[in-house]
């Protein structure tokens, strides 16, 4: 049995790079980039004014104060400013061109304006409220670097470089494929012994999470041949395969037979993790495969800690594992060293409060939970007080 870190590091550094496609800059949130985004002028591309007020020339400022001054023009945002008419004050907006000559600018919050003069009762600091052209970014700085995961805050500093579009990595196209005779859609009508196919709805939507277009396959039941006849259409035209359930050692667990018939190779299968013991990853030519554990909790949490950093890193994501917090236990957390824990939480301030059930059976405490808490393989456990470190599930 691998310790969860290996796993992970081996899925993460197998995994190879998709390629890019050329996309709108508006389509990019959560899109990898594939290229280093560069400042072709600087930014901002001008000296212009931070305030409404007026621009001035500090050698205006002789003498004693306070310092009237003829107001002479006008400089707006968006048109070219003259230059500044020598001993007098432009008046200026914010976001409008610094008129040559000028090398301040004073807020009209502290200029008494008196017919066509403005008196100002004190000199202003060299370069006040100016920003300068370039002091974001000079040109032919690096804006977004390759392997950025582009946030809303990425796309408006694409588009304040001048880009509408961006190089980012293709989407991965996953398929999910369910496995178990029990399976239905959610929304059928029930039949007895049947249960409404949670996995794949939740799956597919972690997938697209990642950036990543996932397909629900038709769902197959528990004999070897449907389960082989099902991977090889499943396998066809996908960058990941998810197969779910079936891959323990029950006597209907076929996932890992039909695998090898259909000539996969696995390169693991079982990670010193609870929940989630059982969890194949392998390859078939260039497609990935990971065969996750049926049960929901197993299946959703071993996608969102191994399949997620997969998705990122084919994407050429540079930071493919999710950050991981700290919080302070609000009640004692105990386990049987051996695997490293999960255990899902609720996060308030600095203080992560544990879910009352930790079966995993139980969806609800999943879908309540801000984060997973994670109690290393040898931990015999925490007392209350004690800090611990967390995924926060939104951050996956
Ligand atoms: P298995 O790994 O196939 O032995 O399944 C373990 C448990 O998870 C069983 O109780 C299954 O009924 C349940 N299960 C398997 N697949 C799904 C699914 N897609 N949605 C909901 N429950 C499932
Ligand atoms: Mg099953």
């Amino acid at each position: 049995m691998l310790p969860f870190a290996e796993a992970l590091q081996r899925i993460v550094e197998s995994a190879t790079r998709l390629g890019s496609e050329r996309i709108e800059l508006g389509l990019g949130v959560g899109r990898v980039l594939a290229e280093d985004l560069m400042a072709r002028s600087p930014l901002p591309g001008f000296d212009y004014s931070a305030m409404d007020g007026y621009a001035v020339a500090r050698s205006a400022f002789a003498g004693e104060g306070p310092w009237p001054l003829p107001v002479r023009g006008e400089s707006r945002a968006g048109a070219l400013a003259a230059p500044l008419v020598v001993g007098s004050a432009c008046r200026i907006f914010t976001g409008a061109p610094i008129p040559e000559g000028a090398d301040a600018v004073v807020m009209q919050e502290d200029v008494t304006r008196d017919g066509d003069h403005a008196r100002f009762a004190a000199i202003p600091t060299l370069g006040a409220h100016i920003r300068r052209r370039g002091e974001d970014l000079p040109e032919g700085a690096i804006a977004l670097a390759r392997g950025t995961r582009l946030s809303p805050f990425h796309i408006g500093l694409g588009a304040a470089v001048d880009r509408n579009e961006l190089l980012v990595a293709r989407r991965p196209r996953v398929t999910i494929l369910c496995t178990g005779e029990e399976l239905r859609s959610p929304g059928s009508t029930p039949t007895p012994g049947t249960i409404p196919d949670s996995n794949g709805p939740s799956l597919a939507a972690l997938v697209a999470a990642a950036g990543a277009i996932p397909t629900l396959a038709p769902r197959t039941g528990d004999t070897l041949e449907a389960t082989e006849a099902a991977l090889r259409g499943a396998l066809r035209g996908c960058d990941l395969l998810l197969t779910v359930g079936g891959v323990s050692v029950g006597e209907h667990d076929l996932v890992r037979a039909a695998l090898s018939r259909v000539g996969a190779e696995l390169e693991f299968w079982k990670v010193q993790i609870r929940p989630g013991k059982p969890l194949a990853f392998g390859r078939h030519g260039e497609t990935f495969i990971l065969g996750l554990p049926g049960n929901p909790v197993s299946a959703q949490l071993t996608f969102a800690l191994f399949g997620m950093p997969l998705l990122r890193a084919m994407q050429g994501d540079r930071a493919p594992i999710p950050a991981r917090g700290r919080a302070r236990l609000r009640s004692e957390l105990r386990q049987k060293p051996g695997r490293m824990g999960f255990y899902r939480a609720q996060l308030q301030r600095d203080w992560a409060i544990t879910a009352e059930n930790q079966a995993s059976g139980s969806a609800v405490s999943l879908a309540q939970a801000d984060a997973l808490l994670i109690l290393p393989a040898d931990s015999e456990g925490l007392a209350a007080g004690e800090s611990v470190e967390f995924i926060r599930l939104a951050e996956l």
